[in-house]
């Protein structure tokens, strides 16, 4: 048996919809790109959505559409894909790490206030693995220091903090629909937010900053080209439907490995606060630091497939040390679930056996490793 760390999960509808949007010969800029847009900002309950061609093209716009220029500060998590930060290098703005909290691996909203200084501009959380970052402090915060926020919901599409969704709490959020995400376009991203002036430039920012009337030659900023293909909005669309019903298996299966899991020595499940409801992106365990690749090469060699994940952090990262001097210690508790996190198969359409297997799996090389 072979089980995959993920799998998209698309169906006939979608192959149906692609057809559609070939035969119509209407193949960008056109009515589905639209339908995605509203379809996905109703789901979030957001007024706006901006289809984009990744989440990091969407959060790089997220960093432009708040003014966010060099020299500029921006509050983040260390413990994240490096697009988090990246986007605000783009502009020469400076990301400025904070330590994130041992149970939900997110941005420690104790340790904010200690970070902002006079160039501060935004604060960027991360809703890591599909958990909310502690948004109530974190927009307390952000209000009494008048700073902006942008969400990075790329891994937690309708995740929810007390009761709110995640995406609904700042400026604007950014989602990504790479293959592995809970709803996939195969390469695509989405900004969501409710704040006009915000819907307008991002939407001329992604089209060559083509002012408003949208002349097709008339320019107003310096823009991209970070649009999407019908094709990919048709996907996303059929997506976007089936994405409650997604989210809702997904917690089903995260609840079935807990139960499958809860009994394994030497590992630790991942903790869901109270006020979150989970949209599990992954499902991370964390083990002893000095068995966790040794673990995951003989998962591997066992054929389920297992990964580091976020390994190392994005301060840690080679282009990050050499340009900023960051050194290892810096985020202490980052670094420490850095080095004793991993992932185990998680899809939409995992089965109850391929779950067994993982289990027996993981049972067996722990014993091997420990030996
Ligand atoms: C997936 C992801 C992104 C966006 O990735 P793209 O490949 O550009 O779509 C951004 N931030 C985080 C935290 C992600 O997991």
């Amino acid at each position: 048996m072979y089980v995959p760390l993920s799998k998209p999960h698309v169906g006939e509808e979608e192959i149906q919809a692609i057809g559609e949007v070939l035969r119509s010969s209407c193949l960008a800029l056109g009515p589905v790109t639209e339908a995605f847009e509203q379809a996905f900002a109703a789901a979030h309950g957001a007024r706006y959505g901006i289809a984009v061609n990744s989440g990091t093209s969407g959060l790089h716009l997220a960093v432009r559409a708040l003014g966010i220029t060099a020299g500029d500060e921006v509050i983040t998590s260390p413990f994240s894909f490096i697009a988090s930060a990246n986007c605000m290098l783009f502009e020469g703005a400076v990301p400025v790490f904070v330590d994130v909290e041992p149970d939900t691996f997110n941005l420690d909203p104790e340790k904010i206030e200690a970070a902002i200084s006079p160039r501060t501009k935004a604060i960027l959380p991360v809703h890591v693995f599909g958990q909310a970052a502690d948004m109530k402090r974190i927009s307390e915060i952000a209000e009494k220091h008048q700073l902006a926020i942008i969400e990075d919901a790329c891994e937690a599409p309708l995740a929810r903090h007390h009761g709110q969704y995640v995406g609904r709490w700042g400026d604007c959020a950014v989602y990504g629909f790479y293959p592995n995400k809970q709803m996939t376009t195969g390469e695509g991203g989405m900004l969501i937010t409710d704040d006009e002036a915000i819907y307008r430039l991002c939407r001329s920012l992604r089209n060559q900053g083509r002012s408003d009337n949208m002349q097709w030659l008339s320019h107003s900023h310096l823009g991209y080209n970070y649009r999407i293909s019908e094709i990919t909005a048709a996907i996303g669309l059929a997506q976007c439907r089936k994405l409650p019903r997604f989210i809702q298996k997904r917690q089903e299966l995260a609840a079935q490995y807990h139960a499958l899991l809860h009994d394994v020595e030497g590992i630790q499940l991942p903790a869901t606060r109270p006020e979150n409801q989970h949209s599990w992106f992954v499902y991370a365990l964390r083990v002893e630091a000095g068995i966790r690749d040794a673990l995951i090469h003989k998962m591997n060699e066992k054929g389920v497939q297992c990964k580091a994940y976020f390994y190392p952090c994005i301060h840690l990262q080679e282009y990050y040390q050499t340009q900023f001097g960051y050194e290892k210690g810096s985020f202490p508790i980052a670094e420490q679930i850095s080095r004793e996190s991993l992932i185990i198969p998680f899809f939409t359409q995992i089965t109850p056996k391929e779950m067994a297997f993982v289990k027996a799996s993981l049972v067996a090389c722990m014993a091997e490793v420990k030996n």
